[in-house]
């Protein structure tokens, strides 16, 4: 098989590996972390609080910030908060991570997929209208919450998703895994609806290793989640060995073990202080790919921001219009050269759990399912160089092109061909 000469060159240009994802981790988070380790506390402690005050001083002050070892425990915490109970429907989206999903089934409660706008991957109001719509009367009755994800950090209208939730009397709780610091409508996401969770986990845009932050303006969620966060113990670690009675301590509830570390805390606390700085870099490798693919026939670069809002470039998220097989391709391709890249999301109804206990047929979510097969996520994190960027480029636009010049890119038919697959 003759290989084409772009192709070619690109193999020679490639001179080191560069990584779907490298956690930006610099001196000041690893002394943070060998300070703590010095200091004899390693559980929640002093940095635990200091991270959360921090953060919820970055969001503008007014809202409570509660650290803990996952965003999939914030999530968890702020729905079990918010009274979602065994029975109960919480409306979601079809296309983001199992986690946004996986915790309203602990509290025996049933997700319900809606489906996504085709430019952006986030919830609007007509999908949640639709999901809402298919639903009996008597499900109607039992949707209790709403959980928008701000899919790849582009922030959902969270103006228009929590009057829907007003008006429904839903509580609205957002995924914001990728959105660490995305705004909507120049309001930074953590401070709309009633509680949002955030994720520190090792690829997201602040990173603490494992870690996630739920931040609420609620002082009844507040309360309850940090009981909830900790066994269900009135007060934390901390507060308890700073009293008189050291010992002393009151069970309210069946808690969760869900506190963060201040080993954990101590790197979001450094990183937070450069989180403008690691953001700034997202942007602009971002930009750059937008400049570079925007005239690429046959990819799409992802939705952008509205002027004047922040877009958190967690994922930058290209579109292959051919389809699975070429989009598959250039995933291999790409590894070949040594550039990592992923796919985000396969969507939930396709897996195997969720199809087997709701029903869907991969064509219930039309939209998702014509993005899935198309979607490939790029490399974009703040240490990647100049060069990089340049050459997850020049190998995207080789493979693209070597295609297009097949006529693979025409547009192929992918709907049937993932039936099977899912
Ligand atoms: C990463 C991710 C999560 C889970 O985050 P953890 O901190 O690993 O629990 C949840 N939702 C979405 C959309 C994610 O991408």
């Amino acid at each position: 098989m003759a290989v084409p000469a772009a192709a070619d060159r690109h193999l020679e240009v490639t001179q080191s590996e560069i990584p779907f994802h490298l956690a930006d981790i610099d001196e000041d988070d690893i002394s943070a972390v060998v300070d703590v380790l010095r200091s004899g506390w390693l559980t929640t402690g002093p940095v635990a609080r200091a991270f959360e005050e921090e953060f919820a001083a970055r969001l503008g002050g007014g809202v409570e910030a509660i650290a803990v070892n996952s965003c999939t425990a914030a999530l968890h915490l702020a729905l079990e908060a918010a009274h979602v109970r065994a029975g109960d429907i919480v409306l979601t989206s079809v296309y983001t991570f199992t986690a946004t999903a996986e915790v309203v089934r602990y509290l025996g409660a049933h997700p319900v997929f809606a489906d996504v706008d085709p430019a952006t991957g986030n919830l609007t109001p007509a999908s949640v209208t639709d999901a809402y719509n298919r639903l009996s009367p008597r499900e109607q009755a039992r949707v209790k919450a709403l959980v928008p994800v701000h899919f790849a950090g582009l922030a959902c209208d969270l103006a228009a998703l929590e009057e829907m939730a007003q008006g429904y009397g839903w509580s609205l709780v957002d995924d914001a895994a990728h959105a660490l610091p995305a705004t909507s409508h120049g309001v930074a996401v953590g401070r709309w609806g009633d509680a949002t969770a955030f994720s520190f986990y090792a690829t997201k845009t602040l990173c603490t290793g494992e870690g996630g932050m739920v931040v609420t303006a609620r002082k009844d969620l507040a309360r309850r989640m940090r009981v909830m966060r900790l066994h269900g113990i009135s007060t934390d670690v901390f507060d308890r060995y700073r009293g008189v009675d050291t010992w002393r301590y009151d069970v309210v509830a069946p808690g969760f073990k869900y506190n963060l570390s201040d080993i954990a805390a101590a790197m979001g606390v450094t990183q937070l202080r450069r989180l403008d700085q690691m953001h700034r870099r997202r942007v602009d490798i971002a930009a750059f790919y937008d400049e570079h693919l925007r005239d690429v026939d046959g990819v799409d670069i992802p939705a952008a921001p509205a002027d004047g809002e922040l877009h958190a470039r967690h994922l930058y998220p290209l579109r292959i219009s051919a389809g699975a097989e070429v989009r598959d391709q250039l995933v291999r391709e790409l590894g070949g050269c040594g550039i990592g890249s992923s796919v985000h999301f396969i969507p939930l109804h396709l897996h195997p759990y969720y199809r087997r206990t709701t029903g869907h047929r991969p064509d219930d979510f039309p939209v998702a399912l014509r993005v899935y097969p198309r979607v490939v996520s790029l490399p974009i994190y703040p240490s990647m160089s100049d060069d990089d960027v340049a050459d997850v480029v020049d190998a995207v636009r080789a493979v693209v092109t070597r295609y297009r010049r097949r006529g693979a890119l025409a547009g192929v038919t992918v709907a049937p061909a993932l039936a099977g697959r899912a």
